[in-house]
């Protein structure tokens, strides 16, 4: 079988994507769920046939990196009998769903989203309609509990509201309540009425959304809002109406969360008071090897918890009793995990950068590590800081407090900014940037707006 080599391309397993250390492959688990036998044969599938090396997606897909033309063909035999692979391509890109991280095991959780996410998965990958939807585009279904993906972007999704309502969002936008025995119809009425309505240009339903909000805002048409989406959107996506229910009003949508940096690390409890939680081992940048995920399958198997991947860029182990954490924990730490939700690195964004990425122009994960103690004071008082291999900023659209690029081996400095913005600095080396940052600490403290900062 010979590998496609697509650059820039969104991998699955059936279509990697070639990257500077070879073709890495994504694997996508439905729910996230990750039996510890499944984690032990994918470490093991790691060191046979890739360089043992794992990132963890936003997405929460687990990518297998290092994989070569010639390892491709027997990694794809064996994800099969491991019962993890697509029939076809384009089955494998339409399975796009993420779904609340601890379905069926959390007791606080409004709904149990467990079925509903893999009968969405059979609608997606049975219908060759949908097949149409971009690369990119995903569904998001969140039960609510102690793991909420309100913060978390998704192009349709379905979020528990309540013991009986999901909100039905398109983009940031609610177009409004659906009971959940019309959940996957609603969704997929969306998702049509995307392909229908979507300029070429248009590839995720935010371009769509915003695009209709602008034309609604210009030309405001009689009983626009009828439907109750937010800015007339509804009105666009009107076959999804025929699921709406009376008598909810819209509520404005959050934020997607892209912004704040994931802080999710360590043993946290269903509810207050609750004799029982979860526990978060995250993974730096989320980069993990084999012997890691095959250590937290053997905890798994030990204590009888289920593994369950998240877009936090940590896996998670549940459940967990109270009294149990502690030790848990020291063996997490002990695999070179991160148990402390304060450890600087989870506050940083970077991506793999250089030699990982073809496009890297410095080591971006590397050096973040390195810097990451230089960087604590300002995540102390608030910062977001994003460290990238180019201006492409693939590890965070948003901007970050303090930004550094690479730049031939070098990164440019700026502060409140995105990656692709001009860097406030000639490129300098990462002991020239933490000589700077301390420097601004022992002058004035590490402050977070880029209106207190002295000129570098
Ligand atoms: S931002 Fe990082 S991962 Fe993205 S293309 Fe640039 S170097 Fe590669």
């Amino acid at each position: 079988m010979s590998a496609p080599l697509r650059k820039g391309w969104c991998p699955g397993a059936l279509r990697p994507m070639r990257t500077g250390d070879g073709l890495l492959v994504r694997v996508r688990l439905t729910g996230g769920a990750l039996p510890a036998g499944t984690a032990r044969a994918l470490a093991q599938a790691a060191r046979d046939f890739g360089n043992g090396l794992f990132d963890l997606s936003a997405r929460a897909n687990l990518q297998m990196r290092g994989v070569s033309d010639d390892t491709l063909p027997p990694l794809l035999d064996r994800l099969s009998a491991l019962g993890v692979l697509d029939a076809d391509e384009a089955a494998e890109q339409v399975r796009n769903v993420l779904a609340s991280p601890l379905a069926g095991l959390d007791p606080m959780a409004l709904i149990d989203v467990t079925a509903l996410t893999r009968r969405l998965e059979g609608r997606l990958t049975a219908d060759p309609a949908l097949h149409a939807l971009p690369p990119k585009f995903g569904f998001l279904v969140d039960g609510g509990g102690a793991l909420r993906l309100d913060g978390v972007e998704a192009d349709i999704g379905l979020r528990a509201a309540d013991a009986d309502v999901f909100r039905l969002t398109a983009g940031h936008a609610t177009l409004g309540f659906v009971a959940p025995e019309n959940a996957i119809e609603a969704a997929l009425d969306v998702a049509r009425a995307f392909l229908r309505h979507r300029r070429p240009d248009e590839r995720r339903m935010r371009d769509l959304v915003k695009r209709l909000q602008d034309e609604a805002c210009e030309t405001p048409l009689p009983g626009r809002e009828r439907g109750g989406g937010e800015g007339g959107v509804l009105e666009e996506l009107s076959p999804a109406s025929r699921f709406i229910r009376p008598g909810l009003a819209p509520q404005p949508s959050p934020e997607p969360g892209e912004g704040r940096a994931p802080l999710l690390a360590g043993c946290k409890l269903f509810g207050d008071g609750h004799a029982s939680g979860f526990f978060a081992a995250a993974a730096p940048f989320g980069r993990l090897d084999a012997d890691q995920l095959a250590g937290l399958a053997t905890l798994a198997e030990k204590q009888g918890t289920a593994l369950r991947l998240s877009p936090w860029r940590a896996i998670i182990l549940a459940p967990v009793p109270a009294g149990e954490a502690a030790s848990l924990g020291t063996a997490i730490a002990s695999l070179g995990l991160v148990v402390d939700d304060t450890d600087p690195r989870l506050a940083i964004a970077a991506c793999p950068g250089s030699p990982s990425c073809l496009s890297g122009q410095a080591s971006a994960q590397a050096d973040a590590a390195r810097l990451a103690p230089v960087f604590a004071p300002f995540i102390r008082a608030g910062a977001s800081v994003h460290v990238s291999g180019c201006a492409k900023g693939c590890a965070r659209r948003a901007p970050a407090s303090i930004v550094l690029v690479g730049q031939g081996g070098r990164y440019g400095l700026a502060f409140d900014a995105d990656s692709r913005a001009p860097s406030e600095t000639a490129p300098m080396d990462i002991g020239e940037i933490a000589a700077l940052l301390k420097r601004r600490v022992a002058a004035n403290g590490a402050k977070k707006n880029s209106a207190e900062r002295d000129s570098p």
